[in-house]
């Protein structure tokens, strides 16, 4: 993601955070904002606005998003759904599916497959 953020942006965020924009600002100056994380709240959030206000459908929304932030449709996906990205894994042997718990603990296989 690109690393860069705008003052619209920081405004946005100041808005969304309720963290003064000159503190915003000057933790910016300081490289001490994590971009792609404040990138990731704005972009979940201008989603689920697009959504109440009934903008259009989910894959417009997300296409404007990809165009707005110059991001691949995928990652947009990706970071509006990470919480189910993340609950659902699959083993890389059988595909079954498996927590994520369990897919760190045997290295990305299922219980039936880490012994084979
Ligand atoms: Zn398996």
């Amino acid at each position: 993601m690109n690393k860069k953020i705008g003052e619209e942006e920081l405004a946005a965020l100041s808005e969304l955070t309720g963290i003064a924009k000159t503190i915003i600002s000057k933790m910016h100056k300081l490289q001490l904002l994590d971009i792609s994380g404040c990138k990731k709240l704005l972009i979940r959030n201008e989603f689920q606005v697009n959504i109440d206000n009934n903008i259009g459908r989910k894959g417009v929304i997300i296409t404007l998003l990809a165009d707005k932030y110059k991001i691949s449709r995928s990652l947009v996906e990706h970071i509006i759904y990470n919480k189910n990205a993340n609950t659902h894994l699959f083993c890389r042997k059988c595909g079954a599916k498996i927590s994520k718990y369990i897919s760190k603990k045997n290295n990305g296989n299922c219980n039936v497959c880490k012994s084979t």
